[in-house]
């Protein structure tokens, strides 16, 4: 944001409701992004799929923030949990100075659960010192695989970061959720849901819940220029299916995933007539944890997607080959 108004930086960047879990029970949560100065990463490389910094600005204030809650409180309606997004990291006291923390949970004084996210780095006992006992983290590991955190999200942590963030959550009793994103650009759809599955089992002992995440295409984001070439589509939803489903095997961690932008061109998404049907399985199996909530959901495109999977093994191409080949293509 070039210039920022007085407007924009007293008002949050969104607020909504939505529903989740705390502690096995089903609530009401509350939603809201603060705009801050931003995910300090996103201003040296940050994540080849991140464009959240264009929801940031320099110019906020710990007064302004103090609007912003002011106006968040207005909307609040003692929703059970309450989420604080910052598109960036809340522990970053850049992000929010330490004496707007105390503001922050005084505001949603019913909740009894507080989720915010925050990079491994910020994640320290030092910085965590005297935080409210309602607090959650949440961490974008994004993926446990070295390799394709450094270059195909380019995540500026490593995975031993993520590794000794989660301990010192867990010796505070914080409860951890980690996020994983299904599909970063230059994996094939194999390799991603491959990945994503042993991500889990790598971040389910860990977290008290994991969120898997598919790729969205955000603007102004070096996959929105993959996307753009026809070099990058996002996963399938019956990539994010199999992930749910395999990942949940042989863990009580909860396993969830709500996609934004699924079912679009930008998100992941199968074919128009099966799409909405298997979103809505996607959210009854993210609060059941019942696998019988992704059983017999079929469609026709279930064989391209099987098919593209060889295909593009057999190619040694990660980019979007139905694109490419168009009417050529005839899988399955
Ligand atoms: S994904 Fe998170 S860590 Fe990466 S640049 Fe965006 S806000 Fe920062
Ligand atoms: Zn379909």
């Amino acid at each position: 944001m070039a210039r920022s108004s007085l407007e924009e930086v007293q008002s949050p960047v969104t607020i909504w409701k939505e529903e989740d879990m705390v502690d096995g029970r089903k609530v009401d949560a509350f939603v809201v992004i603060l705009r801050t100065t931003g995910c300090w990463w996103s201003r040296q490389k940050g994540c080849l799929m991140c464009g959240y910094n264009t929801a940031s600005s320099r110019a906020v204030t710990a007064s302004d923030l103090r609007v912003q809650l002011a106006r968040a409180a207005e909307r609040y309606g003692g929703e059970k949990m309450v989420k604080i997004y910052t598109s960036g990291s809340f522990l970053d006291p850049n992000e929010i100075p330490l004496e707007v923390r105390p503001d922050v949970f005084s505001t949603f004084g019913a909740a009894e659960r507080v989720l915010f996210e925050s990079r491994s780095e910020f994640v320290t006992d030092e910085n965590l010192e005297g935080i409210d006992p309602r607090s959650a983290v949440a961490i974008g590991l994004e993926t446990a695989t070295e390799e394709i955190l450094r270059k195909c999200v380019r995540k500026g942590f490593t995975v031993e970061d993520y590794t000794r963030a989660a301990g010192v959550l867990k010796a505070r009793k914080v409860p951890l959720r980690t996020y994983l994103l299904l599909k970063p650009p230059y994996l094939t759809e194999r390799a991603a849901v491959e990945d994503a599955i042993a991500s889990v089992r790598y971040a389910a002992p860990l977290s008290e819940s994991v969120s898997i995440n598919p790729v969205n295409v955000q603007r102004d984001t070096v996959v929105e220029m993959l996307w753009k070439r026809g070099n990058y589509r996002p996963p399938w939803l019956w990539s994010l299916v199999e992930v749910l489903r395999r990942g949940k095997e042989g863990t009580g961690t909860r396993i969830m995933s709500s996609p934004s932008g699924g079912g679009t061109a930008r998100g992941v998404h199968n074919c128009d007539r099966c799409d909405r049907k298997i979103l809505g399985a996607v959210q009854r199996f993210s609060f059941s944890q019942d696998l019988d909530d992704l059983e017999g959901l079929e469609c026709g495109c279930r064989r391209e997607w099987a098919g593209l999977m060889d295909l593009q093994d057999t190619m040694g191409t990660s980019v979007d080959v139905a694109r490419y080949l168009g009417d050529e293509l005839e899988l399955g």
